[in-house]
């Protein structure tokens, strides 16, 4: 069978991380980057290194922050076609600082940047004519324009038969934006498979327990939850039953990301009809790998290379 299509649609960032633990923006500090981010693209970088023909549908600015990313997804293997190149924009950012609880504090300029622009532009609607399945952010859901785009996005492919994820993603940061609480229920109302992290599950549900919130989920038509669970690895829950899986062992240097590689990979595994034990050992790979580098997509690697870690490491 032909490799499935993967497209996701939403912003494209640098990411500027502070130096230190604790390092507060209300005052100078050494900072490293820029790394390319942005959790739709962090999503499409390690599906398409794991050899999933996957696309993203964004926007940059004619800018070095927009080279770095469009390069980066094109090495990984991404089709970048869909990204546009605007210029009088600049392509967004995020600062992003860690406290000593391991809490993290961003400051996003997304909605009014380059970002702000995506739409559904030629470019766009030929990359999903060849798309088999559509994956939303939360995150990406930060305007009425980006909105638009991701509802158009699930429509065209479930029209043909398709499928559609969904990983809430949630930031505090952004959550504020209008109508995106709206959006994120109409989105779980058309996925099949739904990411939540952790207490992201219970957003959705009246349940106080995991099984519960997963029952009551199923039962509103989605095939399947994975719920992360960071270190301690995710469980995978469908009609049949639970699967759980251990977290492999490794040094956490930098969380962010690590959610978007698990889902590209398990997504990934699952168009391919792997079995759900088989796609949470890839995710939970891909997820300890990126926690293992600084920057949000400096921790992707091909699939030979997750193969090799997963025959040495350790699972906790
Ligand atoms: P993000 O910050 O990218 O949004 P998330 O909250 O969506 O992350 P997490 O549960 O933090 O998701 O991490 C996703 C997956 O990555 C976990 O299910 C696990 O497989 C892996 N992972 C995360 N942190 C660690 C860690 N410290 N050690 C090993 N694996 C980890
Ligand atoms: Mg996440």
């Amino acid at each position: 069978r032909e490799m499935r299509k993967l497209v996701s649609a939403g912003e494209i960032l640098v990411e500027i991380m502070a130096e230190r633990i604790g390092q507060s923006f209300l005052e100078p500090g050494p900072l490293l980057g820029p790394y390319p981010s942005g959790a739709p693209a962090i999503f499409i970088g390690q599906a398409a290194a794991l050899g999933q023909p996957a696309g993203l549908i964004g926007a940059v600015g004619d800018d070095d922050f927009g080279r770095l990313n469009i390069d980066r997804l094109r090495a990984l293997g991404a089709d970048v076609s869909a990204i546009a190149v605007h210029t009088g924009h600049a392509t967004g950012t995020a600062f992003v600082t860690y406290r000593a609880d391991a809490s993290r504090h961003f400051v996003f300029n997304i909605r009014n940047s380059a970002s702000g622009l995506i739409e559904t532009d030629a470019a766009a609607t030929n990359l999903l004519a060849c798309a088999d399945h559509v994956h939303v952010m939360g995150s990406s859901l930060f305007s009425d324009r980006a909105i638009a785009v991701a509802l158009s996005a699930i429509e065209t492919v479930k029209a043909k038969g398709g499928t559609v994820s969904f990983d809430p993603n949630i930031r505090r940061e952004i959550m504020q934006a209008s109508g995106m609480r709206a959006a994120l229920d109409h989105v779980l109302a058309r996925a099949d498979i739904f990411l939540p992290s952790g207490e992201e599950l219970f957003l959705f549900s009246s349940a106080k327990d995991e099984k519960g919130a997963a029952d009551e989920l199923l039962a509103r038509g989605l095939s399947c939850i994975v719920l992360k669970k960071g270190a301690a690895g995710a469980v995978y829950h469908d009609h049949h039953g639970a699967v759980a899986s251990s977290g492999f062992a490794v040094d956490e240097v930098d969380p962010t990301g690590a959610g978007d590689c698990f889902g590209a990979a398990f997504v990934s595994f699952w168009l391919r009809g792997a079995a759900p034990a088989e796609a949470l050992r890839i995710a939970n790979a891909c997820g300890a790998l990126a926690v293992t580098r600084k920057g949000p997509m400096e921790g992707i690697f091909p699939l030979e290379a997750v193969e090799a870690f997963i025959a040495t490491g350790n699972t906790q």
